[in-house]
């Protein structure tokens, strides 16, 4: 399997920005993803994994890791009964498409969640009252330290959290859907998409959350809309006027201007408010948001 240098991440990211990796690799079997994983370990880099890179921020300088991309059958999906088998690089839109195709309803609510299996189960992604440890039966794991197959409870899955470490991939899931008519998912996820475009900006660059919403009740879009940051812009990035807890990169922008908006953010809604603001957005790289 070819081992890349100088691969550029700001192209594998939603957002744009950022450096490139030390090394990037595209495993298309469990064994690739095994050589990528030792080869990384023989010359002491880490590893992390890009999906569709919908929820990370890399430093612009770059990450000094090699960076695995999942690729060939750790992108496949396919139907089994009431499961669905996915590579943890399938994109939701695919698994999606082929439950609908099989009859199959549960994914519906992550119908506008730009990422992949793998990227899900990281996440714990969720939307609309559902998210990932709904649907996962259990998920393979690779790390330098071994593989194995973990359920929801094993993973600790959480809101937007799950205890997985940078370095561990997730390699192959299962999922358990449920029969329901293929006009009642059609109609559920046109719906949701459209619900999902009248409020947020689905159609400009963004990392999507920046914050995970705070214990209380009013979501970190909300306050930060409060604290006056709509369309507030630091270089390239600019709070979304659409919805507060989005950056867009407006043209030009660099990760330091995403993570100056977001120092700001914070500062605000703990003068405001006196709530620390959590990152949902990961970050790649030597990022940090301390103010
Ligand atoms: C317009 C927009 C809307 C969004 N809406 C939602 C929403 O409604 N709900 C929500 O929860 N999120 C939302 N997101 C955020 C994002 O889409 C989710 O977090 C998604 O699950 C990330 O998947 P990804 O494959 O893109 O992961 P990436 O963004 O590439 O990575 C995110 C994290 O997951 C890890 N990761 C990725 N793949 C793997 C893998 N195979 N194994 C182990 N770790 C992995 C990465 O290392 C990183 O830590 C939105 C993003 C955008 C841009």
């Amino acid at each position: 399997m070819e081992i890349e240098t100088g691969v550029s991440l700001a192209r594998l990211t939603t957002i744009g920005t950022g450096g490139s990796a030390a090394a990037f690799a595209r495993p298309e079997s469990v064994a690739d993803l095994e050589e990528a994983i030792g080869w990384a370990t023989e010359r002491g880099l880490g590893v992390r994994t890009v999906g569709l890179g919908s929820n990370v921020l890399v430093a612009d300088e770059g990450v000094e890791a090699l960076v695995v991309r999942l690729a060939g059958d750790l992108a496949a999906v396919e139907v089994d009964g009431e499961l669905l088998r996915a590579g943890g690089g399938a994109t939701n839109a695919v698994c999606l498409h082929r439950a609908r195709d099989a009859g199959l309803g549960g994914l519906e609510f992550a119908c506008a969640i730009p990422g992949t299996a793998g990227g899900g189960v990281r996440m714990n992604a969720g939307a609309y009252g559902s998210d990932w440890s709904a649907i996962l039966v259990r998920a393979l794991v690779v790390s330098a330290d071994g593989s194995g197959w973990l359920t929801p409870a094993e993973l600790g899955l959480e809101y937007r959290h799950s205890l997985l470490r940078p370095d561990q991939v997730v390699a192959k899931v299962e999922y358990r859907l449920s029969p329901r008519p293929v006009d009642e998912i059609k109609a559920d996820v046109a719906e949701l998409i459209a619900r999902r475009k009248a409020t947020q900006p689905t159609n400009k660059r963004t990392f999507g959350s920046v914050f995970k919403n705070p214990p209380g009740g009013l979501g970190a879009g909300r306050m930060l809309e409060l604290c006056g940051l709509k369309g507030h812009a630091i270089g390239g990035a600019v709070v979304s006027p659409r919805h507060a807890n989005f950056i867009e990169n407006a043209g030009g922008a660099t990760s330091e201007d995403c993570l100056a908006l977001m120092r700001e953010a914070r500062r605000r809604a703990r003068d405001e408010f006196g709530v620390d603001l959590e990152h949902e957005v990961v970050f790649f790289g030597s990022l940090a948001l301390e103010i």
